[in-house]
């Protein structure tokens, strides 16, 4: 083969033909020590995926995003907009976490974490292999005629996986708009919830449409993450790798002969059976390096040294190995680079459990009203001001009232009725404040003012207080 012909897997990517069209990609079935691990992985993490929006903590739905109405709960932590800093300082340990764990172990999010993977090749591929049959089975029924075998087929799969799209979409929805609000739909007529019907009705189109057509495509062409890994991946990350120095030895990969010796004739330990290729869903050949095609899935891991293991030799030429450990033999080493993303998460996660600690669950705003000075009131002087009571507790405060500290005046709340907070609720109005001029110190008074629930006081406030520098 031309120098040329074996760099041609750098011009294009495995899922694009030579006239550059989608190249359906009929990966073989994967089994071996990895796949069954992934396996477990899976089934917890689908598990804990499909449970989230179902469990509660302290009443709070474990994990929401509700974008509409703007709350979120992570980990049963109800985050309001006033919080958002937190769901950022949340977002970027997340994205460091990633960014680490890349840096050392490359793409091991993708091939054991991530929900499109876990969805495609665990829930999705494995009713396809059960209906279809395996790589080749699979090739020739989509060669076929199509015949009634194939109309039951691909009828069959086909409603089967829309009925996981539908399930998945609800799932989704729960994550959105809770589970509760979801659960009472369902109970309801639909009719009466023709928005979030259809928005069901897409969740369901676009997940049917990743898992029938787009597939792998998400990986190579649709993740950002994926787009990262040029820039995330040194010699020293380690990877699903093809062991190159044992695999092509002086004299390169061959075919096996049973009646030859391969250390007398130097060829490598690669006896290039292609199973390796046959079984990659994202349709590459690791043996032409780190790829971004690949989700280092392992299924070249198992596949080869089930290969080994027949022809007597031993396991690992596809493995989980460093470029610098295979062609270096130098052993794995904590880089100033992971020691540098350590220390930043470190730092953050630090800085997360404080503010976490910090947060209070009422919190209680009182500003001057805009625009407005202050007015004499005989002997009083007297200011004017918006409240906000955020109340994200699972508890109705009934009975709210502020309390002057540290200052004797008079505090009125407009309209004078009982303050009332409902549950992860809100509650805002205008109050005044009128205090004698001669306790006021300058023309600009710090006040501190407690907020009470009945007897129990649930939040300290600060505000200032304006008056005339001078007094006739
Ligand atoms: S499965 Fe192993 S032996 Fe077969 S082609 Fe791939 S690397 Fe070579
Ligand atoms: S090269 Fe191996 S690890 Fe990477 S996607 Fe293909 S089968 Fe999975």
């Amino acid at each position: 083969m031309s120098k040329l012909a074996d760099e041609a897997f750098r011009d294009s990517i495995g899922t694009i033909d030579n006239e550059g069209k989608r190249k359906f990609i009929y990966p073989k079935k994967p089994s071996g020590r990895f796949y069954k691990y992934r396996k477990w992985v899976s089934y917890f993490l689908l598990l804990i995926l499909i449970a989230n929006p179902f469990i509660k903590v302290n009443g709070n739905q474990f994990m929401l995003f509700n974008i509409l109405e703007r709350r979120f709960n992570i980990f049963g932590f109800p985050f309001w907009p006033q919080d958002f800093y937190l769901v950022v300082l949340f977002m970027i340990i997340g994205v460091v976490f990633v960014i680490l764990f890349t840096v050392i172990f490359g793409r091991i999010f993708c091939g054991w974490i991530c929900p499109q993977t876990i969805f495609l090749e665990m829930v999705f591929r494995r009713i396809e292999f059960w209906i279809e049959g395996d790589r080749g089975a699979q090739i020739r029924l989509a060669k076929q005629e199509w015949n009634a075998e194939k109309i039951r087929k691909k009828a069959l799969k086909w409603a089967v996986f829309l009925l996981i799209s539908f399930g998945i979409a609800n799932v989704f929805l729960a994550y959105l708009i809770g589970s509760d609000t979801l659960i009472e739909i369902i109970g309801d007529n639909p009719v009466n919830h023709l928005k979030t019907l259809i928005s069901l009705f897409i969740f369901t189109g676009v997940f049917y449409f990743i898992f029938v057509w787009f597939r792998e495509q998400v990986c190579i062409i649709a993740c950002p993450y994926g787009r990262l890994q040029g820039v995330l991946l040194d010699n020293k990350s380690i990877n699903v790798a093809y062991d190159f120095v044992r695999g092509e030895k002086e004299a390169g990969r061959a075919k096996f002969n049973k009646k030859e010796d391969r250390t007398l004739t130097g060829k490598g330990d690669c006896i290039d059976c292609k199973q390796c290729v046959n079984v990659c869903p994202t349709g590459i050949d690791i043996r032409n390096g780190t790829q971004l095609e690949c989700v280092n899935c392992t299924a070249c891991i198992d596949e080869c040294d089930t290969i080994m293991e027949s022809v007597g030799l031993p396991k690992g030429l596809i493995r989980y190995a460093s470029e610098d450990e295979i062609e270096k033999k130098t052993p794995f080493k904590f880089t100033a680079r992971m020691k540098g993303y350590t220390a930043v998460l470190i730092v953050l996660t630090g800085m997360l459990t404080g503010l976490l600690f910090l947060r209070t669950d009422v919190e209680a705003l009182i500003l001057r009203l805009p625009g407005q000075l202050y007015q004499h009131k005989g002997e009083n002087i007297s200011n004017v001001f918006t409240y906000k009571i955020i109340n994200k507790t699972n508890d109705d405060f009934k009975a709210i009232h502020f309390k002057l500290k540290g200052i004797k005046g008079y505090l009125k709340v407009v309209g004078n009725q009982t303050l009332k907070v409902p549950k992860q609720g809100m509650s805002s109005g205008t109050l005044f404040i009128e205090i004698n001029k001669y306790l006021l110190e300058s023309d600009k008074t710090k006040l501190k003012i407690e907020v009470y629930n009945g007897d129990k006081k649930i939040e300290t406030t600060t505000t200032s207080f304006l008056s005339p520098r001078t007094f006739d």
